[in-house]
């Protein structure tokens, strides 16, 4: 018999319990799932950041621990998790931020706020460029980001992406490092944020980044609210060089109130919606890889401790 516990916010338990239990029995694990099985029998944990545990070390005989969201830089720190850390890529979660972010760039592509500020009586026709003419720069070319600019290319746009280590995706015109960085942020009338949240990331879009921005350029970040310095982005929207900025994630979430952004003219907030993890597609990722473990394969989407994501 396996042990997983279930550590995540209460009412996960409901959206999930039924999908991994299904998961479990199809991948032929027999495994007894509970929110409260004693530490020392616990095998792996499927686990959210945001759940209650916090020391792993109260789990001596713990073979993994499966995060449920993509972003990982509130665990991947943690000094008491000495066992494989692995992180969500799951192809409903996967589906949503595609739609999320190919929804926004063509609203910004076709001037769809424009129209529906225009409904004024005049005869205002406003030709937006094809597809073809238009670059989008995606930062982080990972299984979201990726599949993003596979998705904006098959939409016929210029796709640029920038990553840490080189790639190469059909249809759209890899760079890396910092030179990369520049070439891509110089000559992206949209930029897609979709980078994780650690060290090398933090601040990454700050005044000087945004300055080699074109005049009138957008930004989406759906990524995590550590890639952007607010204050630089607020200067930028203020004075114009940055026309507009949708932002999904936030440094403090939920949003105060009171922050600038809510009320920016030039911003658009969503609040942390761009993807969700799916329990059904979820479930059968998290029971592949406790299958896998437990032939001693390699596990899937596992995290990088040094790197952080
Ligand atoms: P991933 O597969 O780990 O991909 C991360 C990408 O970022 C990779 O291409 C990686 O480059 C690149 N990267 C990392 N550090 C870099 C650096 N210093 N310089 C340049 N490129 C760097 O992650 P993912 O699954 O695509 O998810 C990306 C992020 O989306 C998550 O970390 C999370 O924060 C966010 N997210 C948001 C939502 C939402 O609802 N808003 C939902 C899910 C996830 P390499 O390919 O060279 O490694």
């Amino acid at each position: 018999m396996i042990r997983v516990l279930f550590a995540a916010a209460d009412h996960r338990w409901t959206e999930y319990a039924p999908h991994l239990r299904r998961a479990f029995d199809a991948a032929g694990l027999n495994i007894e799932l509970s929110r409260e099985h004693p530490a020392e029998s616990v095998d792996y944990i499927v686990y959210a950041p945001n759940s209650d545990v916090t020391d792993f070390s109260v789990f001596p005989n713990l073979k993994a621990v499966v995060c449920l969201w993509a972003g990982v830089e509130d665990v991947v720190g943690n000094p008491t998790l000495t066992v494989p850390l692995t992180r969500m890529v799951d192809p409903g979660l996967t589906e949503g931020m595609v739609e999320y972010v190919t929804g926004h760039v063509l609203r910004y592509h076709l001037g769809i706020d424009r129209t529906l500020q225009s409904q004024h009586g005049h005869w205002d026709r406003h030709i937006p460029p094809l597809a073809r003419h238009r670059r989008v720069g995606v930062l982080g070319l990972g299984a979201l980001g990726g599949a993003v600019a596979r998705a904006l290319s098959a939409l016929n746009f210029d796709v640029h992406g920038w990553a840490r280590r080189p790639k190469s995706i059909e249809g759209v015109t890899c760079h890396c490092e910092t030179r990369g960085l520049a070439d891509v942020l110089g000559s992206s009338d949209i930029v897609v944020l979709l980078l994780p949240a650690t060290a090398e990331t933090h601040g990454l879009i700050n005044s000087e980044r945004l300055a080699l921005m074109p005049n009138g350029a957008r930004i989406l970040n759906p990524g995590r609210g550590t890639l952007v310095d607010d204050r630089a982005l607020l200067a930028a929207l203020d004075s114009g060089h940055i026309a507009h900025a949708t932002l999904d994630v936030f440094q403090q979430e939920p949003l105060p109130p009171e922050h600038p952004y809510w009320a920016h003219p030039r911003v658009t907030v969503t609040p942390h919606i761009a993807a969700e993890t799916r329990p059904e597609t979820a479930s059968e990722v998290i029971a592949e890889n406790i299958r896998r473990a437990e032939v001693g394969a390699q596990l899937l989407h596992l995290v990088d401790r040094v790197a952080g994501y």
